[in-house]
């Protein structure tokens, strides 16, 4: 059986291999969090990392988040929703996430917004980038976000904290020229220093390519199967 020091054993081999592609690029591994991703993963599985040291959890399915979410250990527990998003599901999340990174339209932005003014707050949102232009892929094409910027900017209740991409399927160090741009992106938005527009998170990265991402900028990876195993059902 699986257990809380199997979790802690996975956690700290994962975090040195951050720690040592972070290095390997001359950076720090303090510079790099690490997201859990739960999706079909039981809660009292996710709860066995969040003990372990796990801080940030990255949701995708907001049905499956309302089922768990009361089962969460949430102290000091930060939550994302990561998955594609409903525009008529924000009012379920809106007071229950600390970020959203999945934002790939401007409606979604404004009903983001909207419901979250309402309740008095203002959500923290990463910009989806669709860096390989992919038909299959939701996001915003780069040539549109200098455009969309400062009008999402500009809506009440959001903040825009980052930019996330999920680039094409590839082997080992095959993201690599998508993990660039996207940090290209990234500065080069910064140095723009545009009203409510922080670039802090640089979310790129997943169990098969988070090394990768590292050494290429990312200031956030987003794990799933490498930590909890493989799963089941695909989502
Ligand atoms: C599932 C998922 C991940 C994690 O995928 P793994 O390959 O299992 O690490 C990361 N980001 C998003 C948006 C996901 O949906």
């Amino acid at each position: 059986m699986e257990n809380i020091s199997d979790a802690a054993r996975i956690l700290r081999d994962i975090r040195g291999r951050i720690d040592r592609a972070a290095q390997a690029a001359g950076r720090s591994g303090g510079e790099v969090a690490l997201m859990a991703v739960t999706k079909t993963v039981p809660a009292e599985r996710v709860n066995q990392f969040i003990d372990s040291g796990v801080s940030l959890i990255g949701e995708n399915r907001v049905q499956e988040f309302l089922d768990k979410y009361d089962s969460y250990h949430k102290e000091g527990l930060k939550i994302a929703f990561i998955g594609h998003l409903q525009r008529n599901k924000v009012k379920y999340i809106a007071d229950k996430v600390d970020r959203i990174e999945s934002v790939d339209s401007l409606a979604l932005a404004e009903e983001i917004g909207r419901r979250c003014a309402a309740i008095g707050r203002r959500m923290d949102i990463l910009l989806e980038v669709n860096i390989g232009g992919e038909a299959s892929k939701s996001g915003f094409a780069k040539e549109e976000l200098e455009g969309v910027l400062p009008q999402i900017a500009a809506l009440p209740g959001v903040r825009i904290a980052g930019l996330m991409a999920i680039p094409p399927a590839a082997e080992g160090e095959g993201a690599a020229p998508y993990f660039r741009e996207m940090e290209k992106l990234f500065i080069d938005i910064k140095h723009k220093k545009l009203d409510n527009v922080f670039m802090e998170t640089l979310s790129l990265g997943m169990s098969g390519d988070f090394e990768t991402a590292v050494s290429c900028g990312s200031t956030q990876v987003r794990l799933g199967s490498i930590l909890f195993g493989e799963r089941q059902s695909q989502v």
